[in-house]
C-alpha cells in the first residue's frame, strides 16, 4: 500500500464509517475503510447480552436500507444491530480490510500518511469514524486505588452472572446506567448512583420522542424556527427490563459517595458501606489517540471542528462523535445526513484547484 496514494481512507467501518463510505461510493473518489476489529458492527458485538435499542428497526436505520423489523416486532437486540450492519457492508460491497488498526496519522505534502499495524497508506483525505468506545470515561475519586472489590466500565460488562449474590453500585444517570441496574439487581443488593435525579420519559413514548425533541432543538439553535426549543421530557427510555425494575422498586438513586476505602465507599454524611463492585456506566470520550501527532485533539479529546471538518488541518472530516460532529451523528438514525454531507464536502474539496484546495 506504501506506493499507492487512494483519494479518501477512513478510519473506523461501524454505523459511521458504513455511512460514510456508503456516500462516497457514489462519489466516484477510490477509498477504503480500514477497521480493527475481526468482525463487522463496530461497537455493537461488543456491548452488554441483553442490550436493546429504545426504537424499533425502522428508527434505527443507515441510509438506502431500512433495518429489518425483528420476528416479534420488538426492538431490535444486540445482535440484530450486529447483523444488520454486517449485511449493510456486504449489500453496498464497501470496502473495508480488517483487522487493520491505525495507530498515527502524519500530515504529508500529498495529504496524510497513515501508519498501520499491516502497513502504511497514503490518502488525500482522511475521515476519523472511530467512534468511542474504545475510549471509555471512568471518573476519579480519592482513594480508588485503594478499593479492593471489582470495577468495570459499561464497555466491559456483558452480564449479571459475576455479580450475583454481590453488593454493587451502579454509576451512571443514563440509560446504560438504568438498564445494567435493572438486570444486576435481580441477583445482586444494588444502589444506584447519580449526579442528580435521573429523569425518566413518560412509558408511553420511545427513544424516538428523545430524536426529535433533539431535531426541534437544533433547529431552534441554527434559528431556522421560530418556536422556542421544548422543554426536555427526561433521558432514560422506559423499556421493559427497566418498567420492570421499578416494579420491584430498585430504581430509586443515590448521589455520589465522597471517596473509597478498600473495603466500599465513604457517604457524604461519613457513613461507611461495604461494597463489591462498582460498574461504571459514565460514558466515552471519542477515540481519537492516533491523531496525537498532528496537534488538533483538545484537552476534552475532541477537535475542533467546522461542520465536520477539522478546522485546523484541511483533509481532516470526523464523522460520528455526537453533536459536535453533526446533530444527533452518534445515532444509527443521526449519522447518514453528516455522512452525506461530509462525503459532498470531500468530493468538492478534492476536486477543486490545488490552491483553492490548501
Ligand atoms: P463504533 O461502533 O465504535 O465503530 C468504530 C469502529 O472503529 C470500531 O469497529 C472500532 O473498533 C474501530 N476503531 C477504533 N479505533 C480504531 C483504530 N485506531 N484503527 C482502526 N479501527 C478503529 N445508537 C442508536 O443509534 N440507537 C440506539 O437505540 C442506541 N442505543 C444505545 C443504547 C446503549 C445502552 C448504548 C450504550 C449505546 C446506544 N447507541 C444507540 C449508540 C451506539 O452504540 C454508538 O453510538 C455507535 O456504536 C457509534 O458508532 P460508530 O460507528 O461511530 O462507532
Amino acid at each position: 500500500m506504501a506506493d499507492q496514494t487512494i483519494d479518501v481512507l477512513v478510519i473506523g467501518a461501524g454505523q459511521s464509517g458504513l455511512a460514510v463510505g456508503y456516500y462516497l461510493r457514489r462519489t466516484g473518489l477510490s477509498f477504503v475503510l480500514l477497521d480493527d476489529q475481526l468482525e463487522p458492527g463496530g461497537a455493537w458485538p461488543c456491548a452488554w447480552d441483553s442490550l436493546q435499542l429504545f426504537s424499533p428497526a425502522e428508527a434505527n436505520s443507515l441510509p438506502g436500507w431500512l433495518m429489518p423489523r425483528p420476528e416479534d416486532n420488538g426492538f431490535p437486540p444486540r445482535d440484530a444491530v450486529t447483523e444488520y450492519l454486517t449485511q449493510y457492508e456486504h449489500r453496498y460491497a464497501l470496502p473495508v480490510q480488517r483487522p487493520v488498526r491505525v495507530t498515527h496519522v502524519q500530515a504529508a505534502s500529498t495529504g496524510f500518511v497513515v501508519l498501520t499495524d499491516h502497513g502504511t497508506w497514503h490518502a488525500r483525505a482522511v475521515v476519523c469514524a472511530t467512534g468511542s468506545w474504545r475510549n471509555p470515561y471512568v471518573p476519579s475519586y480519592p482513594g480508588q486505588a485503594d478499593f479492593g472489590g471489582m470495577q468495570v466500565h459499561s464497555s466491559g460488562y456483558r452480564n449479571a452472572l459475576p455479580f450475583a449474590g454481590k453488593r454493587v453500585l451502579v454509576v451512571g444517570g443514563a440509560n446504560s446506567g438504568a438498564q445494567i441496574l435493572a438486570e444486576v439487581s435481580r441477583v445482586a443488593r444494588t444502589r444506584w448512583v447519580t449526579e442528580q435525579e435521573p429523569r425518566f420519559l413518560p412509558d408511553e413514548v420511545d427513544g424516538r420522542v428523545l430524536f426529535a425533541q433533539a431535531t426541534q432543538r437544533y433547529h431552534a439553535q441554527q434559528g431556522t424556527t421560530k418556536a422556542p426549543p421544548p422543554p426536555s421530557l427526561g433521558d432514560v427510555v422506559m423499556v421493559d427490563s427497566v418498567k420492570e425494575a421499578r416494579r420491584r422498586g430498585v430504581l430509586s438513586s443515590v448521589r455520589p459517595f465522597s471517596r473509597f476505602i478498600a473495603t466500599g465507599v465513604v457517604w457524604p454524611d461519613g457513613q461507611e458501606e461495604d461494597v463489591d463492585a462498582v460498574v461504571w456506566c459514565t460514558g466515552f470520550r471519542p477515540a481519537l489517540a492516533f491523531l496525537a501527532g498532528l496537534g488538533v485533539v483538545q484537552a476534552d479529546g475532541r477537535v475542533a471542528t467546522t461542520n465536520t471538518r477539522a478546522t485546523a488541518l484541511p483533509g481532516l472530516w470526523l464523522v460520528g462523535y455526537g453533536n459536535w460532529t453533526g446533530f444527533a451523528s452518534a445515532t444509527l438514525i443521526g449519522v447518514g445526513r453528516t455522512a452525506r454531507a461530509t462525503a459532498e464536502e470531500i468530493r468538492t474539496w478534492l476536486l477543486a484547484p490545488p490552491d483553492a484546495a490548501a
